[in-house]
């Protein structure tokens, strides 16, 4: 297989980046963090907009920027702050990095965000992507970037059916955005634009080829094959794990625990509970549990997706003497770190609305 890109036809080349950036600058979505564009606030929005819909980053975003206006803000913040404020995101592992990143930015950088790519690269949680989406969306630099959407874009552009995990595929992605970015007359525009397309006309199912800005150079659509490229991704396999929570109330109060400071949700909050790689009877999380607890109910199970594992949460209800441990009032812990899928065992249990 060839990685180089080829560009055999560098003027059709220009005029495709050109009626690509023309479109954008009329088409583009209006998204809060293309109007406050700033290093920071890039930060926030890649870190946020990775493994995340645009829908449900809107909310979190303006939320997290008005608790932390400033990376100075972020960088003296305490860990449970900053979990709390990336509620509703899931993935917590950016925030830590994102929170870390700041740090580095204020000690080593004097609270500046770095410009170009390899500095980024320095900072914790910062890839390739992220390094080029920052130098090029805001400071203009001609740094290729390469998301899903663009691998997409690319892959139909020049009809590449190879599937687009495999290395060589990988590496092709990256060096043909490296010669696209490079013909470009504004390479940030670019960059987004080509990301815009992926989102909104050149999406994985029936691509809107009648009114992309790129038709006549797309050999997908030439060929009538835009709907077949690139093949389908072939699925993570998913361990399945079953967590057995228990819900204990007391005069108005709830029992929760933090989880481990390392591994999925480190140091967040839940209901206590009994993690397994097979489904636990009631007698065997009762005794699983670090205190005696009679149980009661069992209520409706229900699935959570991750990247690479299913959970089947499986709710108690029980009852016990105990005193000690982390007793809250359930109208006042949204300002714990808590994962959606806990949230949503005491919605189940209906302990929250
Ligand atoms: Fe995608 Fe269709 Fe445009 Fe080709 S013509 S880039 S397949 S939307």
């Amino acid at each position: 297989m060839t990685i180089k890109a080829k560009n055999t036809d560098p003027g059709n080349t220009v005029r495709m980046t050109e009626n690509l950036t023309q479109w954008f600058k009329q088409h583009a979505r209006n998204l809060p963090w293309r109007r406050q564009r700033t290093g920071y606030t890039a930060l926030i929005s890649e870190a946020m907009l990775q493994q995340t819909q645009v829908s449900r980053v809107l909310e979190p975003y303006r939320r997290f920027l008005k608790r932390f206006p400033t990376v100075r803000h972020l960088a003296a913040a305490s860990e449970q702050e900053v979990l709390t404020a990336w509620a509703g995101l899931g993935y917590y592992r950016r925030a830590r990095f994102l929170h870390a990143a700041a740090k580095t930015i204020v000690n080593e950088y004097r609270g500046r965000i770095p410009r170009d790519t390899r500095t980024l690269l320095r900072l914790p949680g910062v890839g390739k992507y992220t390094a080029g989406a920052i130098a090029s969306i805001v400071y203009g630099q001609r740094a290729p970037i390469v998301d899903g959407n663009i691998q997409r874009v690319l892959a139909r552009l020049y009809n590449r059916s190879d599937a687009p995990e495999k290395s060589e595929m990988i590496k092709w992605f990256w060096c043909e955005a490296e010669s696209l970015v490079n013909l470009a007359a504004e390479p940030g525009i670019f960059n987004e634009a080509m990301m815009e397309l992926g989102a909104t006309l050149c999406t994985p199912r029936q691509p809107n080829c009648a009114a992309c800005p790129v038709q006549s150079s797309c050999l997908a659509h030439r060929w009538d094959r835009a709907e077949f490229v690139p093949p389908p991704r072939q699925g993570p396999l998913r361990i399945v794990e079953h967590h057995h929570a228990i819900i204990v109330e007391r005069k108005g109060t709830i029992l929760l625990e933090k989880r481990p400071s390392d591994g999925m949700w480190s140091s967040m909050w839940q209901p206590p509970t009994v993690e397994s790689s097979t489904h636990l009877s009631p007698e065997e999380v009762a005794v699983s549990l670090p205190f005696k607890v009679h149980i009661q109910k069992v209520l409706p199970a229900f699935t959570h997706q991750t990247t690479h594992r299913r959970l089947i949460f499986h709710v108690h209800r029980g009852s016990t003497r105990i005193r000690r441990g982390e007793w809250r009032n359930p109208n006042r812990i949204d300002d714990l770190p808590m994962s959606n899928a806990h949230r949503k065992v005491l919605r189940a249990a209906r302990v929250i609305d």
